[in-house]
C-alpha cells in the first residue's frame, strides 16, 4: 500500500475490543493515517470482531458487503476474536483483503505495507496455544473516562465459552506498566480509569522480555491507589471466586476505587453452575454481596447472567431466578445462551428451545429494572460525586445534554454546562 492512507474502523463487542481498537487507531494516525467514519470513503477498512456476538460471520458479511459498495477500492481488515476461530470463513468472504489472528492484531501496520488490490486474502493467523504476548491498550473517550487493558487471556475453561480459545492464555502487563500508563493518562487529564480484562481477577501473570513475573491483582490496585493522581476507578468486571474478602474490605477504605463492582454470576443454580465449569457455588457469591453490602452499604454490583443454557430445566431457572431475586444486587447483564463451535456447553442435554430462552430473558431483565430501581430510590435524596463525562445531543433540535456518573453508578443526566465536563462535582439525586 501506498501514497494518501485514510482509516475507518468497526468494533464487534466488548470494551476490551474497544480499548484495542482505539489502541490500534493511535497506531495508524502514528503512521499518517486519517482517521474516518465507517460510514465514509477510506482506504482502508478494518472490524475488530467478537466471538461472542451472535451470527458474527452475518455482521461480518453484512459489513464487508456495505464497504464493497461505499468504496470498492479500499483495503478491508478483519481481525479479533472471531478471525483468531474461524480466519478461513472470513477469508472466504468477497471483498476481504487481510485477516489478522490474535498474534497479528498489533502489526496491522506492518501489514497494511505489504497489501497490493488484487492478491489473494492473506491470512496471518497462528495456534492460539502460541500466542503468549500481551499488548497493553487503552481507550479514551472525551479524555474523560478510560478503558485500560491489563490483562488479557484466561485460564478457566467455562463449557459454554469460547474466548480462551479466541484469546488465549491469561497474560498480564506489569504492575510497573500498569502505573506507568495511568500516571501518562492523568497527566492528560483522564479522570477515570476502568481497569479492563479477560478475567482480570486472574492479573498477574506475566512475561516481559522473556522475564517472567508473578504478581496478583490485589498488589496492582493498591500500587494505583497509592502512586498515581487519577481520581477515579473502576473494576470492570471480576470472577467471585477471585474476588476476596481482604480486596472486598480494602476498597471499602479507598479513596480511589469506586463502590462499584461487576460480578458475574451465569446462574443461581448450582446444578447449572456445574454444567457450565464455573469455579464456585451460589452460596460463595451470596457470600460476597453481602461482605460488600456489609461494608459499603451504597456499593453498586452488577451481575451477569446467561439464560436458556443447556441443562437449565424450568426447575433451574426458577431457583437461578429466585436466588438472585433475594440479593442485594443493583442491575443484571443478561445474555441469552446461543451455541458455539468447539464447546462442551454442546454436549450437555436438555437443550432449551429459543423461545424459551427468549422468555427467560424477558423475566430477567424484568428482575434487573426493578433491582435497578430500587437501588435509585434507595438513594434519592443523597449527595454523591458525579464524573461528567460527555454532551449527549440527540440532534440540532433538542438541548445539549450532560452524562454522567455518580461514584456508585447511578447516571446522572442533565442540561449542557461546559464547565462541568471532565469535571468531578457534587450532585444531590433528587
Ligand atoms: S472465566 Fe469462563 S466465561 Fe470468563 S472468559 Fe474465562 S472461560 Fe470464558
Amino acid at each position: 500500500m501506498n501514497t494518501k492512507r485514510s482509516v475507518a474502523f468497526h468494533t464487534l463487542g466488548c470494551k476490551l475490543n474497544f480499548s484495542e481498537t482505539s489502541t490500534l487507531s493511535r497506531q495508524l494516525e502514528q503512521e499518517g493515517f486519517e482517521k474516518r467514519a465507517f460510514t465514509d470513503k477510506a482506504d482502508v477498512y478494518v472490524i475488530n470482531t467478537c466471538s461472542v456476538t451472535d451470527n458474527a460471520d452475518k455482521e461480518c458479511r453484512q459489513l464487508v458487503r456495505r464497504i464493497q459498495r461505499l468504496a470498492p477500492e479500499s483495503f478491508v481488515v478483519i481481525t479479533g476474536c472471531y478471525a483468531q476461530l474461524k480466519p478461513q470463513e472470513i477469508a472466504d468472504i468477497p471483498g476481504v483483503d487481510l485477516v489478522l489472528g490474535a498474534s497479528e492484531k498489533f502489526n496491522l501496520v506492518q501489514h497494511l505495507a505489504t497489501l497490493s488490490k488484487g492478491d489473494d486474502t492473506k491470512i496471518c493467523s497462528c495456534d492460539i496455544e502460541t500466542v503468549t504476548g500481551f499488548n497493553s491498550s487503552f481507550s479514551v473517550n472525551d479524555r474523560t473516562r478510560t478503558f485500560l487493558k491489563v490483562q488479557d487471556g484466561c485460564d478457566y475453561s467455562c463449557s459454554f465459552c469460547t474466548i480462551p480459545m479466541a484469546r488465549g492464555k491469561s497474560r498480564s502487563d506489569s504492575v510497573e506498566n500498569v502505573v506507568n500508563q495511568a500516571k501518562q493518562l492523568a497527566a492528560n487529564g483522564v479522570k477515570e480509569i476502568v481497569l479492563t480484562g479477560i478475567n482480570l481477577g486472574d492479573f498477574g501473570k506475566g512475561n516481559e522480555g522473556g522475564k517472567k513475573h508473578e504478581e496478583d491483582f490485589f498488589e496492582l490496585i493498591k500500587a494505583l491507589e497509592l502512586d498515581t493522581a487519577i481520581p477515579r476507578y473502576r473494576i470492570s468486571s471480576i470472577e467471585p471466586n477471585l474476588l476476596t474478602n481482604e480486596m472486598i474490605e480494602w476498597v471499602a477504605q479507598s479513596k480511589k476505587f469506586m463502590p462499584h463492582f461487576h460480578i458475574p454470576l451465569q446462574s443461581g443454580s448450582d446444578a447449572v453452575l456445574k454444567l457450565m465449569q464455573r469455579r464456585y457455588n451460589s452460596e460463595l457469591y451470596r457470600e460476597k454481596v453481602e461482605l460488600i453490602k456489609k461494608h459499603i452499604p451504597h456499593a453498586a454490583i452488577g451481575v451477569d447472567v446467561i439464560v436458556g443454557s443447556p441443562g437449565e430445566t424450568e426447575a433451574y431457572f426458577k431457583e437461578s431466578l429466585d436466588f438472585i431475586h433475594s440479593l442485594d444486587i443493583t442491575y443484571l447483564h443478561v445474555f441469552t445462551y446461543s451455541e458455539r463451535a468447539s464447546t462442551k456447553a454442546l454436549d450437555i442435554k436438555p437443550i432449551v428451545p429459543i423461545l424459551v430462552r427468549q422468555e427467560r430473558n424477558k423475566i430477567m431483565r424484568n428482575l434487573s429494572y426493578q433491582k435497578q430501581q430500587y437501588f435509585n430510590a434507595a438513594h434519592l435524596g443523597s449527595t454523591r460525586t458525579v464524573l461528567f463525562e460527555s454532551i449527549k445531543q440527540k440532534d440540532s433540535e433538542s438541548i445539549a445534554m450532560l452524562e454522567g456518573y455518580t461514584d456508585n453508578y447511578i447516571k446522572v443526566i442533565t442540561p449542557f454546562r461546559a464547565e462541568w465536563s471532565n469535571q468531578l462535582i457534587e450532585w444531590n439525586l433528587a
